[in-house]
């Protein structure tokens, strides 16, 4: 298979318009950064929050607040588009997706939607962000997990709710390429963690709720931290910046047109070692508890990146170590400066 490894700049020009749904959240909000640095100039970006809640605001972009679960509302999001990234999504970690499964499912409004507004405006290509819950949970029982490589969404036995509705949102993907010839991408993340993330308020992920935990437990002189599970249950985690620049690269690979990939980091992280590793950051050591009735999702995922380096050349590569360090030293200013009655993002 050719290594394509094109980019935005190699394909588009610096006015076409680029459209970003999800932009006021962690991932879209990066990715509109990373246009907007690279010169392009027609950026819109969009979100349901209203543009103060916004985690990332990025100066000299469109950005509209618009509901894109409605019909309407895409149509005039997609105007004019030449590429459209989708990464709405009622989304949140474990604690939001088990406890929350209709309205996850219901993201399938803002993807069914967006994809057909995309077709309809005449949009070359279109980009979903899927996601690790799309694969079998049978094949994720065990910490020591074999790695999860495309093929295994099939038989398809999802997480409920949220990889239910991501695995379907993949198929309305590959029909539009099959049927219309949009040129789709599809990029099933694993936990994607790093700055401007969420870090409170029960849509966190692993890292960020350790790293707020830890910071807390500081602050409070109380040196205990309480794990969801045994901790033994394993994830890898992708840092923002090796998602950002993957999301470009997968989305102009005329190999992977409407080809589900993961995109993800193949180090396997116990959470009690996350827990190890955030308590060396903060320079603290805890007394552990074990939340046994709390969330905790499969026991292992990984991402297994044959595909990816074989097609691409590239798999997402910064040390999680390093990339710990830098969400850490980041929520600790968030936790500062909420102290200090500053906005912050969670
Ligand atoms: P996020 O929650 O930070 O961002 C999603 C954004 O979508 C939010 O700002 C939310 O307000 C917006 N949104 C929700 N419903 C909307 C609607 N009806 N109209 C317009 N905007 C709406 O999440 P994220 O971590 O940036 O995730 C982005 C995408 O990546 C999502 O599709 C998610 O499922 C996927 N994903 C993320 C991860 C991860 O680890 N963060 C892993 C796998 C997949």
């Amino acid at each position: 298979m050719a290594n394509t490894n094109k980019r935005a700049v190699d394909i588009l020009n610096k006015d076409d318009l680029i459209v970003i749904g999800g932009a006021g959240g962690f991932i879209a909000g990066a990715l509109t950064k990373y246009f907007h640095d690279q010169g392009f100039t027609r950026i819109r970006a969009i979100d349901k929050k209203p543009l103060p809640e916004w985690y990332q605001m990025t100066d000299g972009v469109e950005s509209i607040c618009m509901d894109l679960s409605i019909e309407e509302n895409c149509i005039v999001a997609c105007r004019g588009a030449k590429e459209v990234y989708n990464l709405a999504a009622d989304m949140g970690g474990m604690g939001f997706i088990e406890k929350f499964r209709i309205e996850c499912l219901r993201s399938i409004l803002i993807n069914t939607h967006m994809i057909e507004a995309a077709n309809r405006a005449g949009a070359e290509r279109f980009f979903f962000s899927s996601s690790a819950c799309a694969y079998n949970v049978e094949l994720q029982k065990d910490p020591n997990v074999r790695a999860l490589k495309e093929s295994d969404a099939y038989p398809a036995m999802a997480e409920r709710g949220y990889g239910w509705e991501k695995l379907l949102s993949e198929m309305f993907c590959e029909e539009y390429w099959s049927e219309r010839g949009m040129k789709t991408a599809i990029a099933r993340f694993h936990n994607v963690y790093g700055p401007f993330g969420t870090w409170d308020g029960g849509r966190e992920k692993a890292p960020a709720a350790i790293c707020r935990k830890v910071i807390e437990t500081k602050d409070s002189g109380k040196l205990e931290i309480d794990i969801w599970g045994s901790g033994v249950q394993t994830r890898s985690f992708m840092y923002i910046d090796d998602c950002v620049l993957g999301i470009d690269m997968i989305m102009h690979c005329d190999d992977l047109i409407a080809t589900a990939i993961n995109l993800g980091s193949n180090e396997l992280i116990a959470i009690n070692d996350l827990v190890t590793y955030t308590e060396e950051i903060g320079g603290v050591k805890l007394e552990r508890t074990h939340d046994m009735d709390a969330p905790q999702g499969v026991a292992g995922r990984n991402s297994d990146n044959t595909f990816i380096k074989q097609v691409l050349g590239w798999e997402p590569d910064l040390p999680f170590k390093e990339g710990l360090k830098r969400t850490y030293d980041w929520i600790e200013q968030q936790y500062n400066d909420r102290k200090a009655g500053k906005r912050t993002v969670s």
